[in-house]
């Protein structure tokens, strides 16, 4: 274990990485100071707090280095696949072969945040006709109108079908530009009828198994494109051995996960836990060092839960947290309110469920694919909402509005309904946009009341 785990500021950082060089701590090729990066525009980074590990800074550095990353890849030939929507499905398939890397476009919906506006690419997406009703991943047109986030893609792959209007309509318009892209229809996920045959999917959800074989047979369509791409054939054995690696990076945060919501203190901040998280989607474009930079990050969170320290106070209300935040502050925010996050469901809880290895690789990844929270009810979304909160023990849950996203408009009001019918907890709702510095007072009173509410909730009721 590092020092006393705490959270510190971008500069106490620089101090600090100073203090790790001359101590003679290993440092990654993508390692260095965490302030480099400010360089790039990344100004948000002044205005977060991060957790002291080493572990964390390989962390940030290797979330922070992901488009240099990409630049490697085409110089060495590598072929790049933009994979946009399914969040975990296609990458799988990708890095199963050795001349592919890939990523998510739509990840550019944090660049508005992380560059406090500065890059212009929500101005790109009005000029084009794609407003703020739509969702602030419509900050991806302007990163491919510009080419200044990441490398354009060789191919790029879209799921439509059960997806949100905002996606099919952002990805649209992105044809409309210019790129080819390869479509694959994802079905809305339902129950099966009593004379069809149910698989249970990963993660819980059931779907009829016609539903598994159509999904499979989409994805065979992505197979052969990749194959053709990189004209290397993607035999059963290496999906295997791919899906063998996910699943090595969805335990490992599994393991985390479980330790960071349910240890007494909590080990690790949730910003740092956010972004562990998203490396199941995509690997940020390397899968060998997520592994390692996960491994990294699971052995400091055990040191801290078995030595009994952690970042915030021993009484921090549990709070359970739905949807990712457009504004990464926020998860700092909750914290710096007394809060800790006891549990997630940040839109793929499917790229975190492994991926069974005892179905035929691109069965398993069907299914996988189809325990897409976003593909099916919200009643479904909640269902296992309820069950995770029931898992990790949190006291409260905050469901964080996407602004102008169309899934938002009445899912909240169901998983809100569903869970205070469930288990009796508070649920409030915020909406969370890309900067939140002019609505950071009210944001802050709303969750210090949520603290204050859980506090109040833990007294004994006078006899
Ligand atoms: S509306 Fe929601 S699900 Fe759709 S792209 Fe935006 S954040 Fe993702």
């Amino acid at each position: 274990m590092s020092d006393a785990p705490k959270r510190i500021t971008l500069e106490q950082w620089d101090l600090q990485y100073e203090k790790l060089r001359a101590a003679g701590a290993p440092q990654p090729y993508y390692g260095g100071p965490l302030s480099r990066h400010l360089k790039d525009g990344d100004r948000r980074l002044l205005k977060l707090s991060y957790d002291n590990s080493a572990a964390a800074l390989r962390l940030w550095n290797l979330l922070l280095t992901e488009e240099d990353r990409l630049h490697e890849a085409r110089a060495s030939g590598r072929k790049i696949v933009g994979t946009m929507k399914d969040l975990g499905t296609v990458p799988v398939m990708a890095y199963s072969l050795k001349n592919a890397v890939a990523f998510y476009p739509d990840g550019a919906w944090w660049i508005p945040c992380v560059m406090e506006l500065g890059a212009g690419l929500l101005e790109i997406a009005d000029s084009l006709g794609i407003d703020e009703s739509f969702c602030p991943v419509r900050a991806m047109l302007g990163a491919f109108v510009t080419g200044a986030h990441f490398p354009l893609p060789d191919m790029l792959v879209c799921s439509v079908g059960a997806t949100c209007d905002d996606f099919s309509a952002i990805a649209q318009r992105l044809e409309g530009l210019g790129p080819e892209i390869l479509w694959w229809e994802m079905p809305h996920r339902r129950e099966p009828e009593p004379d069809e045959i149910a698989v249970t999917l990963p993660g819980g959800f059931v779907a009829p198994k016609r539903q598994v074989e159509f999904v499979k047979s989409q994805l065979q369509g992505i197979k052969t494109a990749l194959e053709e791409l990189t004209g290397e054939r993607l035999y059963a054995e290496k999906l295997s051995e791919g899906i063998r690696k996910a699943n090595q990076v969805r335990r490992c945060l599994s393991e985390l996960r479980h330790l960071a919501f349910t240890a007494q203190r909590c080990p690790i901040p949730a910003l740092e836990m956010l972004i562990a998280e998203m490396l199941a989607i995509h690997f940020c474009s390397d899968r060998q060092e997520t592994i390692a930079v996960l491994t990294e990050l699971l052995d400091e969170v055990k040191a801290r839960v078995q030595a009994e320290v952690g970042v915030l106070e021993v009484d921090a209300a549990r709070i359970f947290w739905v949807n990712p935040v457009a504004d990464l502050q926020v998860m700092n925010l909750l914290e710096d309110c007394g809060g800790r996050i006891c549990g997630t469901e940040y839109l793929f809880s499917h790229a975190l469920d492994e991926v069974p290895e005892d179905s035929p690789p691109l069965d398993a990844l069907a299914q996988m694919a189809l325990a897409d929270p976003m593909v099916g009810s919200s009643i479904d979304r909640a269902q296992r909402i309820c069950a995770d909160i029931s898992l990790f023990g949190a006291e409260a849950v905050v469901i964080s509005r996407i602004g102008g996203a169309s899934h938002c408009a009445l899912e909240g009001q169901v998983i809100g309904e569903i869970v205070q019918d469930e288990l009796d907890i508070p649920v409030i709702e915020i909406e969370v946009p890309p900067v939140t510095d002019s609505m950071r007072p009210t944001v802050r009173t709303r969750l210090e009341a949520l603290v204050e509410t859980v506090r109040a909730r833990r007294r004994p009721v006078p006899k």
